[in-house]
């Protein structure tokens, strides 16, 4: 470990002890300290800690009183969850197909996929980049819907030199290990600048709750854990430095893997920074480059291998959990050419703040020379 790993251990272990001694282990006084530092950090005027980025964006859609039958419009390329929050409620996903460059929504497929059910947009800012609010929020005022960022891969970067999770009417992220602001188990947030919304969705994090045992609205338990808030103020302190750590890794993957010819890089567009949640590329023959990885010891991974419309889960929905009445369509879904590619050719080269230089150049090499010798 590193000086400043050792820092932060010792930070965290005193944190942790003097939550044991308060002993306020549920929303005590560290979750509303980070609170009021990630809002000042993403630019909002509210932040609410809540249990994970799957609860945030559960949290986000009822708080905008989504109903059963509402229709979504929302990408096919993405974790799991952006969809299956949608389908909890009782909402209809409106799959429409992304940019074959960012991998991000196109916004020019947004409008013909709007409808008088449209309630909602949630775009994802895939692999640490934010999709293109300035022209997404175009349509939510234009049609006054709002937009959910899912923000769980995003959270530090920039668009037109905006945080993410601060440029839609709601902003959603993640606190799971391996995302850019990590804690050491589960957790997220929800950023807004509306004080109604914001009231909603914390009292729907607390069940609903105004006060103790006065139940608004139905809700959930959806509370950031205090353990959780004080590792991440700890953690919070070096993200920053992490930020431009992962963009200078990024950056050095793009210019050295184009400098020796290789040119399917990730395409960071004018407007944003990226944070590098994963560092991927686009290669053919995947499966084989992959296994001549393994073989040097070099791990990659597949972000996402199944399109959110082409998912078991999808085909099942009616039956399991939705009520008879709306068993019509359980998503719709436009043309995806482009996210069917996607789903075929990326692969995630290993990425964190910490990748050593020695490690990355193994990395670099490999990817080369296996590229050559198979392509
Ligand atoms: C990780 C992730 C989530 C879910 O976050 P959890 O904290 O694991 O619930 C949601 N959306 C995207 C795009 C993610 O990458």
């Amino acid at each position: 470990m590193d000086e400043e790993g050792i820092t932060l251990r010792q930070d965290i272990d005193k944190r942790i002890r003097l939550v044991l001694d308060h002993g306020r282990y549920i929303l005590g006084p560290e979750v509303g300290e980070l609170e009021e530092k990630l809002a000042a950090y993403v630019g909002v005027k509210h932040c609410i800690g809540v249990s994970s980025g799957t609860d945030a964006l559960i949290i986000a859609l009822m708080a905008l009183g989504i109903q059963p039958g509402d229709e979504i419009i929302t990408t096919p390329f993405s974790f799991f969850s952006t969809v299956e929050a949608i389908l909890l409620l009782g909402a209809k996903p409106v799959f429409i197909d992304i940019d074959k460059k960012t991998y991000n929504i196109d916004p020019q497929n947004i409008e013909s996929a709007i409808s008088k059910k449209t309630k909602a947009i949630i775009p994802v800012s895939l692999y640490g980049q934010p999709s293109d609010f300035k022209e997404i929020n175009k349509f939510g005022n234009s049609y006054k819907i709002p937009i959910i960022e899912d923000g769980a891969q995003s959270f530090g970067s920039r668009h037109h030199g905006e945080r993410s999770c601060s440029l839609s009417t709601i902003g959603t992220t993640s606190f799971f290990p391996s995302k850019p602001l990590g804690c050491y188990g589960d957790g997220g947030a929800c950023f807004t600048n509306d004080d109604l919304l914001a009231k909603r969705m914390r009292e729907i994090s607390i069940h609903g709750q105004n006060q103790r045992y006065a139940h608004n609205q139905i809700g959930l338990n959806g509370r950031l854990d205090t353990i959780q808030a004080t590792i991440l103020l700890a953690k919070l302190k070096f993200f920053e430095k992490e930020v431009i750590a992962r963009e200078r890794i990024g950056k050095k993957y793009t210019n050295l893997l184009q400098e020796k010819g290789f040119s399917e890089t990730p395409f960071i567009s004018q407007e944003n920074t990226s944070v590098y949640a994963q560092y991927t590329v686009k290669v053919q023959n995947r499966s084989r480059i992959v296994d001549l990885l393994k073989d040097k010891g070099i791990p990659t991974s597949i972000h996402y291998p199944i399109l959110l419309s082409d998912q078991k889960a999808l085909k099942k929905t009616n039956k399991l959990i939705l009520p008879k009445i709306f068993q019509r369509e359980v998503y719709k879904a436009y043309s995806l050419d482009q996210a069917n590619y996607a789903t075929k050719e990326v692969l995630s080269l290993p990425m964190h703040p910490l990748l050593t230089q020695d490690d990355q150049n193994l990395v670099i090499n490999s990817l080369i020379d296996i590229n050559k010798s198979i392509n």
